[in-house]
């Protein structure tokens, strides 16, 4: 049975969702009441650009882009935005927007469907902030720690392979040194993004601390581990970082251990880091000859 317009009004109207209907000058010319009851404004006032006017003015050009690029190409768009709600206080707002035709199958505009997100947004990055090392963004020793030891237990109980590597960046001290502070910073984003990118989504990898990080890859015997760590090592000796111009090479050595008999994630990374006190050692000495 189909839904009279009445119907239809009454859906759109009674929506949690805040809904907008825009025609194909791109120009609004409908809000909902869930829209006006958060903006706090009139229809006459958010008509036309009106409702643009409480964008936050980070948002205001990407947002405008992401809207008007959809239009020329007739193409349904999602988007968050930061929009000012009644009390004035910006709140995160996901607008799905799609576009419609009339009954002649003419492209007759768009209509929008928008959600505050606020919340959600905000608990992820309270997560991130918790897991995430702040400088590389990728997972920092506590939360490793956490999703390590679960993969050691599932690895000791089900007898799977299981390897760790231990990262360290060789005479990071001497970049800091050498270019500053911010240059060292710019060295272990690259690093952290550069590994990162190489492995595979179920791999853990995590900052350790200082210039030393660590990646933990389930399911994985020394070969195989072997050749993933020759991959990173040699990628990371090609890249160049370049820092105000001046092009800065990095170099990493690494302790690889595959999970014997140990009874504890820890001692499995003493083992790892044993193997990289061994490899630092070997390249001091040859640095040395
Ligand atoms: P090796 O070749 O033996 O690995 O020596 P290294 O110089 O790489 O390592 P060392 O442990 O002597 O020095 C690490 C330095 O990393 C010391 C510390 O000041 C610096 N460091 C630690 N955390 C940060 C950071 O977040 N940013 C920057 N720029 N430097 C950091
Ligand atoms: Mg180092």
């Amino acid at each position: 049975m189909k839904l009279d317009n009445n119907q239809y009004r009454i859906i759109v109207e009674s929506s949690p969702n805040m809904i907008w209907r825009a025609g194909t000058d791109t120009l609004c010319n409908y809000f909902n009441t869930t829209w006006l009851n958060f903006t706090g404004k009139t229809m006459a006032a958010e008509i036309g650009t009106g409702w643009a006017e409480g964008l936050h003015p980070d948002d205001y050009d990407l947002c405008l882009k992401i809207y008007l690029d959809a239009f020329a190409k007739e193409e349904a768009f999602e988007m968050e935005y930061r929009l000012k709600r009644y009390d004035g206080v910006y709140r995160w707002i996901n607008d799905r927007g799609v576009p419609y035709y009339d009954h002649h199958h003419q492209f007759a505009g768009y209509i929008g469907s928008c959600m505050d997100v606020t919340d959600k947004i905000e608990g992820q990055k309270l997560r991130d902030l918790a897991q995430k090392d702040g400088l590389t963004q990728i997972y920092n020793r506590q939360y490793f720690e956490q999703l390590a030891n679960i993969e050691f237990s599932k690895a000791t109980r089900f007898q799977t392979d299981l390897c760790v590597a231990m990262i360290d960046i060789d005479k990071f001290k001497c970049i800091n040194d050498t270019f500053g502070h911010f240059a060292g910073d710019l060295v272990l984003k690259m690093v952290a993004q550069t590994i990162n990118e190489s492995i595979r989504s179920f791999d853990l990898f995590g900052r350790f601390g200082g210039d030393e990080f660590v990646l933990l890859l389930s399911n994985t015997n020394y070969s195989d581990a072997l050749m993933l760590i020759t991959r990173l090592r040699q990628l990371l000796d090609t890249i160049e970082i370049n820092y105000n111009d001046t092009l800065i090479h990095v170099s990493a050595s690494f302790g690889l251990y595959q999970l014997k008999d140990e009874t504890t994630l820890e001692k499995v990374m003493i083992e790892a880091d044993k193997k990289l006190y061994a490899e630092k050692h070997n390249l001091k000495n040859q640095l040395d000859l």
